[in-house]
């Protein structure tokens, strides 16, 4: 039998059919040969997800073969939009929209992720102007499990195209998105540290001066680790030699290194919420948990209009909370999660969560209507699995 496991080995499969389709085609075959053979399908990304969204004993489809560019208009829509295969590594997009002059407009942490897999939890990164990379899909190609190859967008198919930005894999596999893009631009990164106390009483300040703006505090210290990105016209070697500073193209600035392994969980609140939320969360581990070591991340997010967005609706701030994979992760994320729902929190699809699915429906905007064009793009349930099912109550 196949094995799966994800990024942090914490979800781990057998299933009985492990494909790489490299075309169309042989994502059509896949899914009409699983079908036929009486096998719910699930899709892989990168497998950077913490949670059971991919995890199935039945057929995994992985479309780490499915990539590159499709098209790309620099005049369409806002300001450009490019249409990828959807197993492209986000650290390939880069490279490759540069030469038509355009860009991602924000990235997350790291690169590694495909893109229709961080599209298909709502990933984002930080920018209080800036939505996730589901805010960005203005268009999707899925096979669904029909075997039917369909094109959707906020005009064709609207009802599939709304559930397809954060699909969760379950409307389909999504073979092709087109990305709102802008043109390309380079940023500015500054990093320091500071006592968490000043920066959280200049924060509003902080995040209104800066594209990006987000800081990092690690339990037992009492510095916010703070990184800042601008864009700037300057070119890379103009900057003198600072420490903690750098200049290149957007996509070389946005990733970093995530080398040691963790499981993870993420709310997110109301923007105006997060420093309260964060306050509570410190002190949970002063009292409760002293001797963790792993830091929360603090970001910002635009209000975004799509489906099951976190930050659907509303201005937000992201807490992201860590444990190393050889500590148990559950009681301090159990622990915080009281917190984060104290707060409003919505939880991350990608990230750990204990929520009772029952309190799903009122807690996520767009919920019924989600599953209502799921189950219409699939009667079946050919792309469900336990974990879904067990989200939707069924
Ligand atoms: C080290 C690390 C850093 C991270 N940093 C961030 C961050 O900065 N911001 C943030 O928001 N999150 C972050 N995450 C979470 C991560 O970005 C998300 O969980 C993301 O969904 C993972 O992408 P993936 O390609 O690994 O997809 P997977 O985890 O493999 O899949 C995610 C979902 O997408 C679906 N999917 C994948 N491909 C397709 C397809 N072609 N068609 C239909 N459905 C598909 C899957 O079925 C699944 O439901 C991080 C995770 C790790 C491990």
């Amino acid at each position: 039998m196949p094995e799966w496991s994800n990024w942090s080995g914490l979800v781990r499969s057998t299933p009985e059919r492990l494909v790489r389709p490299s075309s169309e085609e042989e994502v059509v075959a896949a899914v009409r040969d699983a079908a036929t053979g009486g096998l719910t399908v699930r899709i892989a990304g990168s497998g950077h997800s913490f949670t059971r969204l991919v995890a199935t004993d039945d057929a995994i489809v992985a479309l780490d073969g499915l990539t590159g560019v499709v098209d790309v208009d620099p005049e369409a829509g806002e300001s450009g939009e490019a249409e990828l295969w959807a197993g492209t590594p986000i650290h390939a997009v880069g490279p490759l929209l540069h030469p038509h002059g355009v860009a991602l407009r924000n990235q997350g942490d790291i690169d590694r992720q495909a893109l229709a897999g961080a599209c298909g939890t709502g990933t984002h990164g930080t920018g209080p102007s800036l939505t996730s990379f589901s805010g960005a899909v203005v268009g999707a190609t899925l096979v669904l499990a029909s075997g039917d190859v369909v094109s959707c967008d906020a005009d064709h198919e609207p009802d599939l195209f709304r559930a397809s930005r954060l699909s969760l894999g379950a409307s389909g596999v999504v073979t092709r998105l087109r990305l709102a893009v802008r043109p390309s631009y380079r940023l500015h990164e500054r990093e320091w540290a500071e006592p968490v106390d000043d920066a959280l009483a200049r924060l509003d300040d902080l995040i209104a001066a800066t594209r990006h703006f987000e800081f990092f505090w690690f339990p037992g210290g009492d510095q916010a680790w703070c990184k800042a990105l601008d864009e700037t016209d300057a070119e890379p070697d103009e900057l003198p030699d600072v420490d903690g500073e750098r200049i290149d193209d957007s996509w070389a600035i946005y990733p970093s290194d995530r080398d040691d392994r963790f499981n993870e969980m993420e709310y997110a609140v109301p923007a105006e919420k997060g420093p309260a939320c964060f306050q509570a969360l410190r002190e949970l581990y002063r009292t409760r948990h002293p001797d963790t070591r792993w830091p929360i991340e603090y970001r910002t997010q635009a209000a975004d209009d799509v489906w099951m967005s976190p930050a659907h609706g509303r201005p937000t701030v992201t807490l992201s909370i860590h444990e190393p994979v050889d500590r148990d992760h559950e009681p301090l994320f159990r622990d915080a999660e009281e917190i984060f729902r104290a707060f409003d929190g919505r939880p991350h699809w990608g990230k750990l969560s204990y929520l009772d699915p029952s309190e799903l429906p009122a807690l996520v905007p767009g919920w019924d209507e989600w599953w209502a064009a799921r189950d219409a793009a699939d009667p079946d349930g050919v792309f469900l699995n336990d974990h879904l099912r067990r989200l939707a109550g069924r």
